[in-house]
Formats: structure tokens, C-alpha cells, sequence
């Protein structure tokens, strides 16, 4: 004879059912650009080889931070850009990662003290779109867009460095109709929040509000605070929708890659895996 199965412990497995199924995990890939092919590479393998089948990468288009300008143009990197369809083709998702990652230096250039420290100190003057103007915005995100339609890639939405957005910059954005869905923050979501970062939907301007792990390896002190906040976050909050970022330079830090890669070993079961756009249309 069969388990006996009362009414009530059937309408709360299906609950329970339902609940599981709205569990996920998202898992992007910061500052895609040829000049990281290697290390980009490795995390790919390394996601592919948990379970993690699909990623959100967020692409450069023109990386000039610490290069001449064009020289990681994605038109000079034919090979590049046949491993980035490759990947979409296996389910990955492309956002537009600003133009040339680093932020344009000034006279008068930021707008107050905690605009100046979040971008000469936590985003090391790589947050492009942090204090851009509406043209220069929309200048930036044309030359992006032109670089992907002759390479023949395409973005589904925009994430600007480090999520800084100017407000004229956001118009922008929003004009240019390239995107299906933004995201911004600031220093209150980044810190007081921690590390909440918001996918808004440009059709519905639904805010979906979750937060995104990232890493610092750089500096001791922001690597065990990201590290610690991870471990609560995946241990102990337990949120229905838990993301991972990861920079190209995480994987040159065998501890700190290894220690992302075990955080996600741990969430991954019963979560589904989605990207971006899948998290906004779930909602
Ligand atoms: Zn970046």
C-alpha cells in the first residue's frame, strides 16, 4: 500500500514546489574584451564545467584603460568575436559594458565628494559613464553599438562601469532605444544596501532588485569584506535570486576564484540558471 497523503502535506509540497522553482542564480562576466581572452576563457570553463551553462558578459566594445585607443577594438579581433557568438549561440547574453571603460578626466569633472571617492577610489577612474553629459553619453553608446552591428553582435541591454550612471547619461540610454534593460546604482545600494544592484525593464520600468556579489582581490580589506558578504548572503540569506560578478583579474587569484567558485557550487542546487533578460521576464 502506498504513503497515505493528507490534503494539507499536498498543498504544501506544492508550495514548497513552487517556491524551489522560483529560485535562481545568475552569473555575469564583467570587462569582456579581446584583451582578456585568456582569462575569460578560464572562468568560462570553469563555470561550464559547475553546471553554469549560460552568463550574462558584459562587453567592451573599444577597452582602453591602460591600452592606446582602438588597439581592443573589437574589429580587430575577428577570432574574438567568433568566440563570443560561439558562446551566445550556447545561450549567453550580451550587454553593452560602456565604450572604453575609462572614465574621461576633466576640470571640474565630479559633481561632489562622495561622486569624487566613488570614482577616483572604489572605481580607480574606470567608471565611464559615471559624470558624462547627454551627448557625450549618447556619443559613447552609438560608437559601441556601431562596433557591434559591423561585427555583427548584438546587446540586449546596458550596464555601465561599476553601474554609474549619470542622470544625463541615463536619458541617454533611454533615447537611444538600443536596450531592452538598464542597470544603475548608487553609493547608498552599492554600501548601505550592500551591493544591491537594480535590473530595470525599459519596457515596464520595473525595477527587479537583487543584489550582485562581486570581488575585489585587489585590496585586502575589500577582499574579506566581499568574501564575508558572500558567505552570508549564499549561507544564510538565501534570497530567491542570488548573482555573481566576475572581473577578468579574479581568476589570477587562485584562492579568491576558487572561493567564487565554491560559493556558487553551494547556491547552484535548485536554482535555475537565467541571465538578465530571463530574471525580468520571470517577474
Ligand atoms: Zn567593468
Amino acid at each position: 500500500m502506498g504513503d497515505i497523503i493528507l490534503p494539507s502535506q499536498d498543498i504544501a509540497s506544492k508550495f514548497c514546489a513552487q517556491r524551489d522553482n522560483k529560485k535562481y542564480i545568475s552569473v555575469s562576466i564583467h570587462d569582456v574584451t579581446p584583451k582578456f581572452y585568456n582569462q575569460l576563457d578560464e572562468i568560462i570553463s570553469r563555470l561550464y564545467d559547475i553546471g553554469i551553462d549560460k552568463m550574462n558578459l558584459l562587453l567592451v566594445p573599444d577597452w582602453a584603460p591602460d591600452s592606446k585607443l582602438h588597439e581592443n577594438d573589437y574589429r580587430n579581433h575577428p577570432k574574438f568575436v567568433e568566440w563570443l557568438k560561439a558562446l551566445k549561440a550556447e545561450g549567453c547574453e550580451f550587454a553593452q559594458h560602456g565604450c572604453h571603460h575609462k572614465s574621461p578626466k576633466r576640470k571640474g569633472h565630479y559633481s561632489g565628494p562622495i561622486q569624487y571617492v566613488m570614482g577616483e577610489f572604489v572605481a580607480v577612474g574606470l567608471a565611464e559613464f559615471q559624470n558624462l553629459g547627454y551627448w557625450e553619453a549618447m556619443k559613447r553608446i552609438q560608437r559601441g553599438q556601431k562596433i557591434f552591428s559591423e561585427t555583427g553582435l548584438e546587446a540586449k541591454g546596458f550596464v555601465p562601469p561599476w553601474w554609474q550612471l549619470s542622470s544625463q547619461g541615463e536619458l541617454a540610454m533611454k533615447y537611444s532605444k538600443f536596450f531592452d534593460y538598464y542597470m544603475a546604482t548608487n553609493a547608498w545600494d552599492l554600501f548601505g544596501r550592500f551591493s544591491t544592484v537594480p535590473i530595470v525593464d525599459l519596457k515596464s520600468e520595473e525595477k527587479y532588485m537583487s543584489r550582485e556579489l562581486c570581488f575585489e582581490p585587489r585590496d585586502k580589506f575589500a577582499d574579506y569584506f566581499t568574501r564575508g558578504l558572500a558567505y552570508l548572503v549564499t549561507r544564510c540569506e538565501q534570497a530567491n535570486t542570488i548573482r555573481f560578478g566576475i572581473h577578468p583579474p579574479d581568476v589570477e587569484n587562485k584562492e579568491v576564484f576558487d572561493y567564487i567558485i565554491d560559493r556558487i557550487k553551494e547556491v547552484k542546487p535548485g536554482r535555475k540558471v537565467k541571465t538578465y533578460s530571463e530574471l525580468l521576464a520571470e517577474k
